[in-house]
């Protein structure tokens, strides 16, 4: 074939000229020459038999030995010197063969360059494709490192704090035991109480930040057992009875069809959450507001709402309250109490009832019209618990290890 001996017999001028163009550096430039003296046989077969398929070996060779470095430091990429060839191919065959001959020869030429071009695109793709997943990769790696360090952390702080509070509660009991048949002054008595009402407020804070870690590193654990709904609102009634009456609040308790039935649940974890919701609904609605717990029995589920007279959520906000740390403009920045108006709080309580409820594989959400301390729109909270006939229903079926008793703690550290 008489364009393939053309092409035989000027492909040395052809590397010649590319090398010298792509390549400043002698060495550089021996080991162009020398991939390049690979290339031309192929192309040369693929001229001869019509087929493109014999470049591939040597395209995907090349395309092997790139890095992603390479691309982005060089100008030299696989396409650039593919068309570099093609180009040069088409100035030698011009200048060297007369005009019918370099015609011919570029036509059988051309599409095996365009098929070259064309497959080292996709190579070059997949590697910068394959390179950014890489990326990706170790970017979200680093951050889940982040994050465990972090919860871990907050882990460690929790179980630190732990230690040395109860020592306090501990001392904190025997010196009351040791006063018992004495009268104390007003002002003793004041200070005990408030001694017993930071511990609690301390103790309340810590079993928070660990309940935040476990809901966080997905080890909150529930311990699964029967539980009657209208055992908690009793509970739950009696928890809020003075602070209802403080506030000069109303609170209603709606009977429903269904809640006197027995269901599988975490009772403890249920009623922690009831608390984190109602002491919210106490401390964003003004004195002499209403709130009033109802709920539904639905297939499979039941809902329990918490509607409260007070000032109302910004519909924005409607999903970040559920965010750890969410403290909205209008909350104070403090904290001051679990049911004084506005008091402020740590802004774990609703992350934590989402936690739980949604490992009791329900959900919780909120509607407000909006936040509005004039006219108090109220909020309602919503909370859809399924309901299990059977314990092994529900596959988290393990036991929440709870904060040691003070008592444990103090026979542990009695020194
Ligand atoms: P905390 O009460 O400790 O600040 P929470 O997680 O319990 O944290 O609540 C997050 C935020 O959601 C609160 O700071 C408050 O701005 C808003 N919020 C929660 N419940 C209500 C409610 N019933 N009415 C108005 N705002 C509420």
């Amino acid at each position: 074939m008489r364009e393939v001996q053309s092409l035989t017999s000027l492909c040395p001028i052809i590397i010649r000229q590319v090398a010298q163009e792509l390549a400043n550096d002698p060495r550089r430039r021996k080991d162009l020459k020398k991939q390049l003296e690979e290339f031309f046989p192929c192309l040369e077969l693929a001229v001869e038999t019509g087929d493109s398929k014999h470049l591939d070996v040597i395209l995907s060779k090349w395309a092997s030995s790139l890095t992603h470095s390479d691309m982005v430091m060089s100008s030299n990429d696989l396409v650039f010197i593919i068309n570099k060839m093609m180009l040069v191919s088409v100035q030698v065959f011009q200048k060297e063969l007369d005009q019918e001959q370099a015609i011919t020869l570029i036509n059988a030429t051309l599409p095996h360059f365009a098929f070259a071009v064309q497959k080292v695109a996709r190579f070059e793709n997949q590697i910068q494709v394959d390179f950014l997943l890489k990326e990706l990769h170790a970017a979200q790696k680093n951050l889940e490192r982040q994050d465990k360090k972090k919860s871990d952390f907050v882990t460690v702080i929790g179980h630190e704090f732990k230690t040395p509070l109860s020592l306090v509660e501990g001392y904190t009991d025997i010196f009351e035991e040791s006063l018992e048949g004495q009268e104390l002054t007003s002002d003793q008595k004041l200070y005990l109480n408030g001694v017993h009402n930071g511990l609690r407020r301390l103790h309340s804070l810590i079993n928070d930040i660990i309940d935040v870690s476990l809901i966080d590193n997905h080890l909150l654990r529930l311990n699964y057992q029967p539980y009657w709904l209208v055992h908690l609102f009793t509970a739950l009634k009696s928890e809020f009875e003075e602070s209802v009456k403080a506030r000069n609040l109303e609170l209603e308790i709606v009977p429903f069809w269904g809640q006197d039935e027995m269901a599988y649940g975490d009772p403890d974890r249920l009623l922690q959450v009831f608390k984190n919701v109602l002491s919210n609904s106490i401390k964003y609605t003004p004195d002499g507001g209403k709130i009033i717990i109802s709920g539904r029995k639905l297939p499979n589920y039941v809902e329990i709402t918490f509607k409260d007279s007070g000032i109302g959520i910004d519909v924005e906000d409607q999903t970040l309250i559920f965010d750890k740390f969410s403290l909205l403009e209008q909350s104070t920045h403090h904290s001051s109490g679990k049911t004084k108006f506005k008091g402020g709080g740590p802004g774990l309580g609703l992350h934590i009832a989402k936690g739980i409820i949604e490992t009791h594989g329900g959900t919780i959400w909120v509607e407000s019209p909006g936040c509005d301390e004039i006219h108090f729109p109220g909020s309602t909270f919503h909370i859809l618990i399924p309901l299990f006939d059977s314990p092994e229903e529900n596959p988290s079926f393990l036991i929440y290890q709870p904060f040691p008793s003070v008592k444990q703690d103090k026979e542990e550290h009695h020194d």
